[in-house]
């Protein structure tokens, strides 16, 4: 077996100072760890689901 994280349900948070790339805010908190050489491309939780892509279709209305 591949070693276990300590992955029993909870996410392991990592704390930090951080910013936001895109609207500045301050992270503190993270579900990742981020890489090093990465930090000026974190985003907060709110930017980060912004920039998912939209599903394809949506909800148009059906047909
Ligand atoms: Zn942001």
């Amino acid at each position: 077996m591949a070693n276990q994280q300590d992955y029993q349900g909870q996410t392991q948070w990592f704390e930090g100072d951080w910013k936001c790339k895109d609207c500045g805010q301050a992270i503190t908190k993270l579900p990742f760890k981020p890489d090093e050489n990465r930090l000026g491309e974190l985003r907060c939780r709110d930017c980060h689901s912004k920039n998912r892509p939209p599903a394809r279709g949506g909800f148009r209305g059906g047909r």
